[in-house]
């Protein structure tokens, strides 16, 4: 890990608990710590999820910002949302991993890519969204949330991923 990087950790790693999370990119240039203690994850199945992960569905891990401390080189390309907002796509310019979004609509958060944590399997997908475009290969398991689209307001987000704050 570059000098950088653990000053970085260093500084939020204080009171860390075993409830924080780490990962990075497949190379490992970019590395990341997310701390607090209240972590989910989820699935979206829309297309641009499946472009981005080059793969079935991406795997979301919401964090807010002051819990979440990266690493390394990475480069940003934004897109437009269907709902008039701007992410911020970020990636490792070695090995081209997708390593986390942030979006101007919700500016507290950033959004992890699940599959990049380096215990992936420390989260299971509290819902599934956007199973109107899912592969068809794809079977749902049972008794988890899915929406045809996605949750249509922040309360219901907040439903969905199990927080009532
Ligand atoms: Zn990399
Ligand atoms: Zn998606």
């Amino acid at each position: 890990m570059a000098d950088a990087a653990k000053g970085a950790f260093a500084e939020v790693s204080e009171g860390q608990s075993d409830a924080s999370l780490t990962g990075g990119c497949q190379c490992g240039a970019v590395r990341y710590l997310i701390t607090g203690t209240l972590h989910i994850s989820y699935a979206c199945h829309c297309r641009e999820c499946q472009k981005q992960s080059a793969s079935g569905f991406g795997i979301s891990v919401p964090v807010k910002r002051a819990h979440f401390a990266v690493s390394g080189p990475l480069q940003i390309w934004s897109r437009q949302t269907d709902s008039g907002s701007v992410t911020d796509c970020y990636f490792c310019p070695q090995c081209g991993t997708r390593v986390y979004h942030a979006g101007s609509g919700r500016a507290e958060w950033v959004t992890v890519k699940g599959g990049s944590l380096d215990r992936p399997d420390a989260l299971q997908p509290a819902a599934h969204i956007w199973i109107r475009s899912r592969q068809r290969w794809f079977d749902l398991p049972d008794h988890v949330p899915h929406w045809e689209t996605q949750p249509r307001d922040e309360a219901e987000w907040k439903r969905m991923v199990g927080w009532d704050e």
